[in-house]
């Protein structure tokens, strides 16, 4: 499997200092060709943060303190995101890599018509397309996310919720981008509606071909649609593994109180127990394993040594749990 991007102990503080919060932890995460990479976790767990921070969209007082974000172009070397020129990364967003943001589809500019503003990302980086060839690619590009084209010259609030977000998908898809970032797109529509965009996005991953990182903190959604999980605690990534896999048997606790968070997808019924008490104070982590206080498998360990992301004998993949990996060290 080829990386296209890959996260390297990537850290970010939201400011300095003593009240300074340190929102993403030696983050290292890699997204491979043609792979829909889930990312999950509470709210607050730093998934945005992660997103924003490794395309440098941070806002302030944001700041990286650490780490890179290797992009692998179709031919050449790899380029570290976090060193490039902002005239190079400005070019890269949207051609390469584009980001449906969190509640995106809020952002689109109510004044102008979405062929209007479909045909601007377009023009900003092809500047020499006729404004014809521009308006045939939106039709197109609508059509793909399954927008009548007879709706190209309405208003973003003569159109639902769902076709405002799909309208950004397709903004998203405009250059063709080989990763699609989407931060919670869905969060703000109706259950039936989210099945049905993220369907439609594994669909055109099938047929287009690019990866998709998906950001959300319904794991349901994940188990379903991602080919891996990767899920965040405080900052941190505590368990990544195929999405199968975690279903099947998820290694960390925490990731378990996800997954009995929503009703079975088939099978047995599954308890629902949820996750008692509630995410870390950022300024004030707990030691040790930073779940340990929640933790109903907590041991010795737990509460005085933190636990590293630990890679599994079997299958890809990776868990940061004292169950998992004290054994591990105990044999080498
Ligand atoms: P959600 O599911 O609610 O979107 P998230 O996992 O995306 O949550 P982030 O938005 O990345 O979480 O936030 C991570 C942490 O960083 C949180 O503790 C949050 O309070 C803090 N944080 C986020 N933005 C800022 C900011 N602008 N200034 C200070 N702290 C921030
Ligand atoms: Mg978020």
């Amino acid at each position: 499997r080829e990386p296209v991007l890959e996260i390297k102990n990537l850290n970010v503080n939201y400011g300095l200092g003593d009240e300074g919060v340190h929102a993403v932890r030696d983050v290292s995460l890699t997204l491979h060709r043609g792979e829909v990479l889930g990312l999950a976790g509470e709210s607050g767990s730093g998934k945005s943060t992660l997103a924003y921070g490794m395309l440098r969209l941070l806002p302030p007082p944001g700041v990286i303190t650490g780490g890179s974000v290797l992009y692998h172009p179709r031919d050449g070397e790899p380029v570290d995101l976090l060193t490039l020129s902002t005239s190079r990364l400005r070019r890269f967003r949207w051609a390469e890599v584009s980001i449906v943001f969190q509640g995106a589809m809020n952002s689109l500019n109510p004044v102008h018509t979405i062929a209007t503003q479909l045909c601007d990302v377009i023009a900003a980086h092809e500047p020499r397309t006729s404004r014809a060839v521009q308006r045939s690619r939106a039709k197109d590009l609508l059509k793909l996310v399954g927008i009548n084209a007879d709706r190209l010259n309405s208003y973003p609030h003569q159109l639902s919720g769902g076709m405002r977000q799909r309208v950004m998908i397709a903004m998203a898809l405009a250059l063709e981008p080989r990763v699609v970032v989407m931060d919670e797109p869905t969060t703000a529509l109706d259950v039936v509606m989210q099945r049905q965009i993220l369907a439609q996005l594994v669909e055109l991953r099938e047929r287009i071909g690019f990866s998709v990182l998906f950001i959300t903190h319904d794991l349901s959604l994940l188990v379903e649609f991602s080919d891996r999980i990767a899920i965040m605690y405080g900052g941190s990534i505590v368990e990544s593994a195929r999405a199968a896999d975690l279903y099947r048997e998820s290694l960390h606790p925490y990731s378990d109180g996800l997954l009995h968070s929503f009703p079975a997808l088939r099978g047995p019924r599954r308890e629902l127990t949820g996750i008692p008490g509630s995410p870390p104070d950022l300024r004030a982590m707990p030691s040790g394993c930073a779940f340990h206080p929640r933790c109903p498998k907590k041991f010795e360990p737990c509460a005085d040594q933190t636990p590293m992301l630990t890679a599994q004998p079997t299958g890809d993949r990776e868990v940061a749990c004292w169950l998992h990996v004290a054994e591990r060290s105990l044999s080498k």
